[in-house]
């Protein structure tokens, strides 16, 4: 397993910048997604570490080895294709065997490689098959066993459950994590899925026109998104105007047109004067006492009970509209609701 290190990496295409200049650090073993919109420039930094793509400028290093100039065959990764691009006329087997053959492995030891593959991707009583007779699921775990046979220092997977049902993504999402955790291979991942990238990931690079916006674990990308765009793109939340008007012991004080709130302090690169944008999670917002000093006071517009949570859509007095997400719903459907939020919850956004 190698280390990946990207040092201000772009590509241009004629007028298009697709990657920007992007600095990455991605360590050894890790499991790193590449996240973003469609067009954002995830696929040609994937292609670029492949050696599909060559950059426009800077370098890609594994480990202290330069690979900028390496072609694809010399760079010992492995590669997993959406379209999983398995041979149909061949076995199971000799698919997984491909690589082997071209490093030119004895025959003696390529099947002991290649069931040791296919038993990590737990195929391995579908050996004799062709791709045909496999269901998406089962095709995608061929293509990461041929992919893994090699025993690259470095696996790439571009969006590697696109082609599966929901069902099938959802138990593919935790396979993929067990395989890449039990080799201990260095995994960049390509999604556009913030759900599977938050429920997978080691960290997460989020993309956005080419540039890495924030890099982080998902915990800290959803809890602490640093832009409207970080914080839209990983999940629902409500953007709220305020006013900085000074610091106490509980936090950052800001005023809004709705009432008080406070935010943690020292949030990295946060704005601490002036007017700014704050971001809350709807599940950060719960029912308070509306004689609390940071209550929040809205009308309830509209009402979804879900069992062990209800979601309110509340009209707040200056007519905008907040959500939140009660996970103890014994709140009334009508009338009006008292919301805060912790200091932690309260992110004070830079742009
Ligand atoms: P993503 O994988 O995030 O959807 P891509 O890396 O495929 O994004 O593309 C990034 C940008 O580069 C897009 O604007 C795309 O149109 C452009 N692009 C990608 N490949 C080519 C190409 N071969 N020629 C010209 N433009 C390209």
């Amino acid at each position: 397993m190698n280390s990946i290190n990207l040092s201000a990496i772009r590509k241009l295409y004629g007028t298009t910048t697709a990657v920007d200049g992007i600095d990455l650090l991605i360590e050894p073993g890790e499991l790193f997604f590449l996240l973003g919109p469609s067009g954002c420039g995830k696929t040609t930094l994937l292609r670029m570490i492949a050696g599909f793509i060559e950059p426009t400028g800077g370098s890609i290093h594994f480990d202290d080895r330069n690979v900028t100039a390496t072609p694809p065959n010399r760079r010992n990764t492995g590669m997993v294709f959406q379209s999983y691009a398995l041979w149909p006329h061949m076995t199971v087997a000799d698919n997984v065997a491909y690589g082997l053959v071209l490093r030119k492995i004895p025959a003696a030891d390529r099947q002991s490689q290649v069931m040791r593959a296919l038993d990590m991707v737990q195929m391995g009583e579908y050996a004799q098959r062709k791709p045909n007779e496999l269901s998406g699921g089962q095709q995608q775990r061929v293509a990461l066993a041929r992919a893994l046979v090699v025993e690259p220092g470095v696996l790439l997977l571009d969006e590697p459950l696109s082609n599966l049902d929901a069902k099938l993504r959802l138990e593919m999402r935790t396979e993929i994590r067990r395989i890449c955790k039990e080799s201990g291979i260095t995994t960049v991942y390509v999604t556009h899925d913030q759900d599977e990238a938050l429920s997978m990931a080691d960290r997460v690079a989020v993309l956005r026109h080419g540039k890495a916006v924030q890099v982080g674990d998902p915990r800290s990308l959803y809890r602490q998104p640093q832009t409207r765009f970080v914080a839209e793109f990983l999940g629902e939340t409500n953007f709220l105007s305020a006013e900085v008007v000074g610091e106490s012991a509980a936090g950052v004080e800001l005023q809004t047109s709705v009432g008080k709130l406070v935010a943690a302090k020292g949030q990295d690169g946060a704005p601490s004067h002036g007017s700014v944008t704050c971001s809350i999670r709807p599940e950060a917002l719960q029912a308070c006492d509306a004689s609390d000093d940071c209550a929040i006071v809205g009308e309830i517009e509209s009402h979804i009970f879900l069992g062990d949570q209800a979601q309110y859509q509340l009209r707040l007095p200056d007519g905008s509209v907040l959500r939140t997400l009660q996970l103890n719903p014994s709140h009334p459907a009508v009338g009006s609701l008292a919301v805060k939020a912790r200091p932690e919850d309260v992110v004070i956004l830079r742009d």
